[in-house]
């Protein structure tokens, strides 16, 4: 190198290092992974660099974690109680697993089993869980079998340690909420650590703690029927909002489109709503409820709501028309125009 270009390269260097020291540090730290299924985003702001680093790479290894041990199949530990329930009907409650239950069986409940977390058997039919899409729906008689043998929360019971299943047919599967309730773990995780604004959002189900600096966090809602957002709102303090689609995951076969939401009524993917957005202060109850009012559909998603506690919702139906609570009426600004909005008490 020549005296002039070394001086030149010390001179960019220095140029860097000072513009380095007068920016003002960068307040907003963003780390993405793929974990449970989904793309998991971590987004941390105003923390120190280095703790903000730190505190989003403990959480995604928690995610890497609880996709292991909350997969339904495998050798995993909700993978082995399932094959244990199969076997005898009876099964050891491993510690990783111990927590999703009992909030589980209440969201169930609450749900008039809607959200009903034993119909491991009939998703397994359908075939979602893979990494290819289904082909086409199961034969109509194995879905009618699958029904009648109706698994539900009434049928599983924690005795202590143990996890005992009064029905065969019972096979859990936690898909509808352990990303809500990984998001609120995360929250926990990331407020231990000292963070105290930061988003979780797992492919769209989504947690806040605390503000963006000086305005609050402002998240997109899908349009669940074209391209771009529906609708946008702020969230601040310590609220969640999670959405379930027909968009999600899904598969065309002879004209017609089979999402991965099933009723557990008919043992197909439910009718009459394109996506239900829920908000409330935790998301393992968001997500709980935003699944559990997909199947609801027109008829009953405000009973259903009441019932599981959800005062603000949204629901669009498969014509586009957007049926809204007060509560989430207040909130939300529209970013594309609905054909029809309908205001609903809850
Ligand atoms: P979500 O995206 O939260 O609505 O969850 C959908 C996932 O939950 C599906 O991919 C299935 O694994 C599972 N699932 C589908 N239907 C139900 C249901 N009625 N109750 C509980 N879990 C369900
Ligand atoms: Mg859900």
């Amino acid at each position: 190198m020549t005296a002039g270009r070394a001086r030149y390269a010390l001179l960019l260097l220095l140029t860097v290092a000072v513009l380095g020291c007068s920016r003002p540090a960068e307040p907003l730290y963003q780390e993405q992974l793929y974990s449970m299924g989904s793309l998991v985003e971590i987004t941390i702001w105003g923390a120190e660099h280095g703790q903000a680093v730190r505190a989003a790479h403990a959480v995604g290894q928690s995610f890497d974690a609880w996709h292991r041990a909350w997969s339904p199949h495998g050798d995993g530990p909700l993978g082995r109680l399932n094959q244990a329930l199969a076997a005898s009907g009876a099964a050891e409650i491993p510690p990783e697993v111990q927590p999703l239950l009992g909030p589980a069986q209440a969201l169930a409940r609450a749900s008039g089993e809607r959200f009903n977390p034993a119909i491991g058997r009939l998703i397994d039919a359908w075939g979602f869980g893979g990494d290819e899409p289904p082909t086409g729906p199961p034969p109509a008689a194995m879905l009618q079998a699958l029904v009648a043998q109706a698994p539900s929360s009434e049928d599983w019971v924690i005795e202590g340690t143990q996890l005992r299943a009064r029905n065969p047919a019972v096979q859990l599967d936690f898909g509808a909420y352990a990303q809500g309730y990984g998001a609120d773990r995360a929250v926990e995780q990331l407020r231990a650590a000292g963070i105290e604004n930061a988003i979780i959002n797992v492919s769209g189900d989504i947690r806040v703690i605390g503000r963006r600096g000086d305005r609050p966090w402002r998240i997109g809602i899908r349009n669940p029927q074209g391209p771009g957002m529906l609708a946008a709102i702020d969230l601040e303090g310590d609220e969640s909002i999670v959405t379930s689609g027909d968009y999600e995951r899904y598969f065309e076969y002879q004209g017609r489109r089979y999402h991965h939401i099933l009723d557990p009524r008919t043992g197909y993917p439910s009718q009459g709503l394109s996506s239900v957005t829920v908000l409330h202060a935790q998301a393992t109850v968001a997500d709980a409820a935003a699944t559990a009012l997909m199947v609801a559909g027109l008829q009953d998603w405000q009973a259903v709501a009441k019932q599981m506690g959800i005062r603000a919702a949204m629901v669009v139906g498969n014509d586009g028309t957007v049926y809204i609570s007060p509560a989430m009426a207040k909130r939300l600004q529209f970013e594309t125009k609905p054909p029809r909005v309908v205001e609903s008490a809850l």
